[in-house]
């Protein structure tokens, strides 16, 4: 049972003490994750993304509900998921004093991993950290601890790895890098779920996305149904003449209109830019430029989240 997802949760909740406050940081959470996809937790800080992995990782300990790992239930073997999964943490913590190559090795161990199995050295070199392997960590850049950190969840194989926040302080050429990266970890057939703040990060990369907001499910979908559910497009026309006789057509779809330039906001499922432009002709209104814009998964979030 649930042997073809990867990841299965049903109901989870984690309520916080904090001083005499009650947190509730995951509220009846379910989540089914297919084997071999990018599922992205997307949601503001506070959402309870990095409490959903903490609680899979063996960090936080749960209130109520089920955790199922690969069809590994998380209550009777938590030691045989730790096996199957590899965690990126928020933070950056790595111990000083270790080099890149020690810390890798030290992980290993911890895991079992025999000497002869071992990947250190291609794991530092897919991680371009190669030159730094005998470097103290305390030495290292923010980019590079990231890195590490992700060299360091992978020393045992792991099925399925999960990044939280993975890019959150990274500048944008190693935000495309490690897109590649995860996608081509993704390629070998792991199934990667990761955490985000960043709209376009799940845009670019995940084949699926939750929205999480304060402890609960806002919304989940394939990334592409997500973006088709929002079919509103913007197009700005730059006209060469004053409107005189604005077409009837168009007219609940005006949003904005000046001496030269027309705003138009429509739905796709109800008209399509080539009708548009037909309609503007026959009005013999000219236009020398057009622009248009799609709704991005920014506004999409904000429209969910604040309902
Ligand atoms: P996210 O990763 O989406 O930013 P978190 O899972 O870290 O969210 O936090 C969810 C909520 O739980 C927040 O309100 C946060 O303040 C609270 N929280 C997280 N960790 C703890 C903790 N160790 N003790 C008390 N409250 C916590
Ligand atoms: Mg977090």
């Amino acid at each position: 049972m649930k042997k073809n997802l990867a990841i299965f949760t049903e109901n989870l909740s984690k309520i916080y003490n904090k001083k005499n406050n009650k947190v509730k940081a995951l509220e009846n959470f379910s989540i089914n994750i297919p084997n071999g996809c990018i599922y992205g937790l997307l949601g503001p800080n506070g959402a309870g993304k990095s409490t959903f992995i903490n609680i899979i990782a063996g960090l936080v300990k749960k209130n109520s509900g089920r955790v199922n790992i690969t069809g590994i239930d998380l209550d009777k073997n938590p030691i045989e998921i730790r096996k199957k999964i590899g965690v990126v943490p928020q933070e950056l913590n790595i111990d000083p004093f270790f080099t890149p190559y020690e810390l890798l090795e030290l992980q290993a161990g911890l895991y079992g991993v025999k000497k002869q199995d071992r990947k250190t050295i291609q794991i530092l070199k897919n991680m371009q950290l190669i030159d730094k392997k005998n470097a103290y960590a305390r030495n290292l850049s923010g980019g590079m601890r990231r890195r590490l950190l992700i060299a360091k969840a992978l020393v045992h194989n792991p099925d399925i790895i999960f990044l939280d926040e993975p890019t959150a302080g990274v500048d944008v050429e190693l935000r495309m890098n490690l897109w590649e990266y995860i996608k081509s970890l993704c390629k070998q057939g792991k199934t990667i779920c990761l955490t985000t703040h960043y709209l376009e990060e799940a845009e670019k990369l995940c084949d699926y996305i939750t929205i999480i907001d304060n402890g609960k499910k806002i919304i989940e979908d394939k990334k592409d149904n997500l973006l088709n559910l929002f079919t509103k497009r913007i197009v700005e026309f730059e006209i060469e003449c004053k409107i005189v006789n604005f077409p009837i057509n168009l007219k609940k779809y005006l949003k904005n209109q000046n001496h030269n330039k027309l705003t138009l906001e429509y739905d796709k499922k109800e008209i399509n830019l080539s009708e548009i432009i037909k309609i503007l002709n026959d009005y013999k209104i000219l236009f020398s430029e057009l622009k248009t814009f799609d709704e991005d998964l920014e506004s999409i979030f904000l429209k969910i989240t604040s309902d």
